[in-house]
């Protein structure tokens, strides 16, 4: 178990002496799993009648016309049930929570996306369901909390330390400690101790499987570049797997909030704003001080807005394999705006950085050139703070309005 889960220098588990044993039942279930192919199967049937896979690749034929460069396709995880790649990942769980014959999964939610999928998966497959969210989130998180309840979720909000994301994620973990006979964590992305980063990846490589062939199909050849968003990391993993061969480009998209020179970001592999340390159960950049304090975070976007990344892609970073770069809150919301206009898809706020990188560049290749990009999510849920960003007084003072009876 020790030397397990490691990529490089990253990765590992750096776990209490109280959940080894159950961290050692999820690598077992989690590798027989894996080498049965009746299980992988299993997941592809589940995904296609549940959460519309495959999802489709989309030329954007306006988009490419616009900036006259490289032709621009897009991969829509968007359609998925609940609105983003989460439901890849909630759902292998689930099954694997089915062979491990527990019945009750736990999960923390910063933004609610993760809570919903996780509560929507406890709702298909009859387990118990605990939710824990800092109270901070759930102030801001209304409708979110809204629908975890209704989907028979229990949620708990956490009151101790700064209430946000990271306070959420240490009282699941001393809820799990006492309850590991019924319960498993279900974690939202590639980070967290072995197996979660491989695990989650796993569940997630359907999306570029899928979208390889699609390509190949569609567009006739290869992308020259890829280009997914980084948060913790894992629809840009599920997406870049299948190319890692191939002679393509792959650019990692990270949050750059208010520019990386105010500091005001959440680029831990673009940055050098962050250093190697071990928090949360396992090694990576994280974006921390000289003593080792963890940083503020900031983005437009809550999705992306965490002070760790996926081991896996730190381990790319430093062979150089995977490029990592930033999008500022500002080209987000003019990337954002864009999209919208030209092709009417909605991007979630997340997936509007890995367009606003891929406009960067687009303009300077040519249309032998082939772009994907991977649309992680819908925007719908991001109406309040696209309005916000949008700074239409009209709109704004009508969106406060309806934002204020969902806090009421
Ligand atoms: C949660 C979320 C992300 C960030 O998570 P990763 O693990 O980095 O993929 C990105 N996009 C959307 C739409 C999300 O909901």
């Amino acid at each position: 178990m020790k030397d397990r889960g490691y990529y490089k220098k990253f990765g590992g588990a750096y776990l209490p002496e109280i959940l080894v044993a159950t961290f050692d039942e999820l690598v077992e279930i989690f590798q027989t799993a894996k080498n049965d192919p009746g299980f992988w199967e299993e997941y592809v049937e589940i995904m296609s009648t549940y959460s519309c896979r495959p999802t489709p690749i989309t030329f954007a034929q306006n988009l490419t016309r616009h900036f006259g460069g490289a032709r621009i396709y897009v991969k829509r995880e968007d359609l998925n049930h609940t609105g983003a790649h989460k439901a890849n990942n909630v759902i292998g769980q689930g099954l694997l929570v089915k062979r491990m014959g527990k019945t009750r999964v736990i999960a923390e939610t910063g933004a609610g996306q993760h809570g919903v999928a996780t509560a929507t998966m406890a709702a298909r497959f009859g387990f118990k369901c605990t939710i824990y969210m800092g109270e901070v989130d759930v102030q801001r998180q209304r409708p979110n909390v809204f629908w975890m309840e209704r989907l028979g979720a229990e949620v708990i909000t956490v009151t101790e330390g700064t209430r946000i994301l990271k306070d959420a994620i240490n009282e699941s973990f001393r809820d799990w400690v006492t309850h590991m006979d019924t319960t498993h964590y279900v974690l939202g992305t590639a980070c967290g101790p072995h197996p979660f980063p491989e695990m989650v990846s796993y569940f997630q490589s359907i999306i570029g499987q899928e979208a390889r062939k699609q390509i190949l199909e569609q567009a006739g050849g290869l992308p020259a570049r890829v280009y997914a968003c980084v948060g913790g990391g894992s629809n840009a993993l599920g997406t870049f797997n299948a190319f890692l061969d191939d002679p393509v480009d792959l650019v990692g998209v990270e949050a750059g909030g208010e520019g990386l020179e105010t500091g005001r970001h959440a680029c831990r592999l673009s940055s050098k704003d962050s250093s190697i340390g071990v928090a949360q159960g396992y090694k990576t950049y994280f974006l921390q001080d000289n003593d080792g304090q963890m940083r503020e975070t900031h983005s437009v976007a809550a999705g992306l807005d965490y002070v760790g990344v996926s081991p896996i892609l730190a381990q790319y970073a430093e062979t150089g394999r995977i490029r990592f770069e930033a999008a500022t809150d500002q080209e987000v919301v003019d990337a954002l705006s864009l999209t919208i206009q030209k092709e009417g898809l909605i991007p979630a706020l997340e997936s509007a950085h890995a367009f606003a990188q891929a406009f960067k560049e687009a303009p300077a290749m040519t249309p032998r050139d082939i772009i994907l990009i991977n649309q992680s999510g819908r925007g719908d849920k991001d109406i309040f703070t696209i309005a916000d960003a949008f700074a239409d007084p009209k709109w704004q003072a009508f969106i406060k309005e309806k934002a204020e009876g969902y806090h009421a």
